[in-house]
């Protein structure tokens, strides 16, 4: 069993299994999340005799990164070997004074959306808590000088909300102030395809996270070609779970739109995606397709992508256009892919 993983209270009930008081569980907590230790020989106020109990019932286990690529836009792509000789990839991104990790939560995707690679190798497996985490730990084990990664979105690969469970028990512990990670949850995102009851439930946690919907087209006919998900949940459906999704005063929710050239990028589909988010506290990221080899889409014109920008600027609705970070080493949106196995 890796401990890394577990909730501040199932460190806890641990301890207690391993004749120790709760206050262990919580010392425990407070290296591992608080300060990244996973060294038990470091634990120094640990006692032995509770260390020694420890390290023959569990293990106190991060993923190494096997590889790390630096890219010419400072972003770094770490790639872990799990235990399974699987792969998966997280990436730190820093902006200003913002690093932002994107992780992720499977390994590969069942979701099939078209423009995406990592859709292209289908799904293996779920990732455990302790894998989500890791990564987080991981990254911040990586940087130097006192750094620490700002923020946490969770768009790496994978589907989050597919992996409910584990998704909910990594969020618990990145966010518990006292013992886990301490990340606020305004500085977590998950990011959905649009998987309706994992949306309502997310929202009943009360975990306050922010919301990310990858939408990429305002109708079920350009939605459904490019998003085979559209067909269980269509556009209405979706939108109408967002408009429910609880939002704290100032939040909003971030909708994901990669502009295809010719596919969804036309003043029309400017226009119905405003019409469409009309009253919706949103706000909407762009990100000009990335071309990958044998994509069978193209980045429109860069008038195109301004001009669709505009349409929605004007309507009043916050516009960002992204251009995606990592793209020299295939760590852009959607480029997310490993070998299954060396
Ligand atoms: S965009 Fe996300 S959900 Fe769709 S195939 Fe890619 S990883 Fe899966």
């Amino acid at each position: 069993m890796n401990v890394v993983g577990l909730l501040p209270s199932e460190l806890e009930d641990l301890a207690v299994e391993l004749g120790a008081s709760r206050y262990r569980g919580r010392q425990l907590a407070t290296w591992i999340y608080r300060k990244g230790e996973v060294d038990l020989a470091a634990m120094s106020d640990l006692p032995k005799d509770f260390r020694a109990r420890l390290a023959e019932r569990a293990a106190v286990e991060v993923p190494e990164p096997e590889r790390v690529t630096a890219s010419q836009d400072g972003s770094r792509k770490l790639v872990f070997r799990l235990g399974d000789a699987s792969r998966i990839s997280s990436v730190l991104m820093p902006d200003d004074d913002r690093l932002t990790l994107c992780v992720s939560t499977q390994v590969g995707c069942g979701f099939e959306c078209r423009f995406c690679l990592t859709g292209v190798m289908g799904f293996a497996r779920n990732l455990s808590a302790s894998e989500i985490v890791g990564q987080v730990l991981a990254a911040n084990r990586l940087l130097e000088g006192g750094q620490r990664v700002t923020h946490i979105v969770f768009m790496g690969m994978g589907e989050p909300l597919a992996n409910y469970a584990a998704l909910v028990q990594a969020l618990r512990i990145l966010t518990d102030a006292k013992l886990g990670l301490g990340y606020s949850p305004r500085r977590i995102t998950v990011s959905t395809v649009g998987l309706v009851p994992g949306i309502e439930k997310l929202g009943r946690e009360n975990l306050k996270v922010n919301l990310a919907i990858s939408l990429h087209a305002g109708s079920d006919e350009v939605r459904s070609q490019l998003m085979p998900v559209n067909r269980s949940w269509n556009v209405e459906t979706l939108i109408a779970a967002v408009r429910k999704y609880p939002l704290a005063p100032r939040q909003r929710v971030f909708f994901e739109y990669v502009l295809l050239d010719a596919v969804n990028d036309s003043p029309e589909d400017a226009r119905r995606l405003v019409r469409l988010l009309r009253g919706v506290r949103a706000k909407v990221n762009l990100i000009p397709f990335n071309d990958w080899e044998g994509a069978p889409f193209r980045r429109p014109a860069l008038p195109r992508i301004l001009a669709f920008q505009s349409i929605l600027l004007d309507a009043g609705l916050t516009t960002t256009v992204r251009w995606s970070k990592g793209e020299d080493i295939g760590a852009a949106c959607g480029q997310l892919r490993e070998p299954v196995s060396a």
